[in-house]
């Protein structure tokens, strides 16, 4: 009786310890998902972060291959236009050596403006993913059309991407 019950005991850690490895292993079968994506998209946005940017990163990605990166760089430029999607848009089609990115997914930690979701619109881009809603000036509530092809997914480590946005403001407030 004793014997079973160990038995038993021991085949329901198997399985736990089973389970663990399986599910890991098809995490580690599929490296290229948004998350993995949508974190080196942070990762730009903590290198705007660290120069003092609004910390929004972007990626773009075709064939799962990162063909551009960049963050917002507004203030280094002094250009309101220099939102990391535009940025990266323009790093695309350099790489792909033509302007549309009919293919390729964007990844940005936070919600287009009207502003890049229209420069979307003339990329003809695939997909958007994007982690962090905007209250403000987003493109979902203010109705901007994407294009037709474009399919957008939002939230993916939208925990994430908000929490640096806030660090920063909250930081540059204490400053002043
Ligand atoms: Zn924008």
């Amino acid at each position: 009786m004793f014997v079973k019950r160990t038995v038993n005991k021991y085949k329901f850690i198997a399985n736990i310890l089973l389970n663990f490895v399986i599910n890991n292993q098809s995490h580690m079968i599929q490296p290229f998902d948004d998350i993995y994506f949508m974190k080196k998209a942070l990762q730009e946005a903590e290198t705007a972060f660290d120069k003092g940017e609004v910390p929004v990163g972007a990626v773009v990605v075709f064939k799962d291959q990162i063909i551009a990166r960049a963050h917002n760089l507004t203030e280094t430029l002094n250009d309101v236009t220099a939102h990391a999607e535009m940025q990266a848009f323009t790093a695309a089609a350099d790489f792909l050596g033509g302007k549309y990115l009919k293919n390729c997914v964007l990844y940005v930690t936070l919600e287009p403006c009207q502003m890049c979701a229209g420069a979307s619109y003339w990329t003809q881009i695939g997909k958007i993913v994007y982690g962090a809603s905007e209250p403000e000036r987003d493109f979902v509530n203010l109705k901007t059309t994407l294009h037709p092809k474009t399919k957008y997914v939002a939230g993916i480590l939208e925990n994430e991407c908000s929490q640096l946005l806030k660090r920063f403001f909250a930081e540059k407030r204490n400053l002043n």
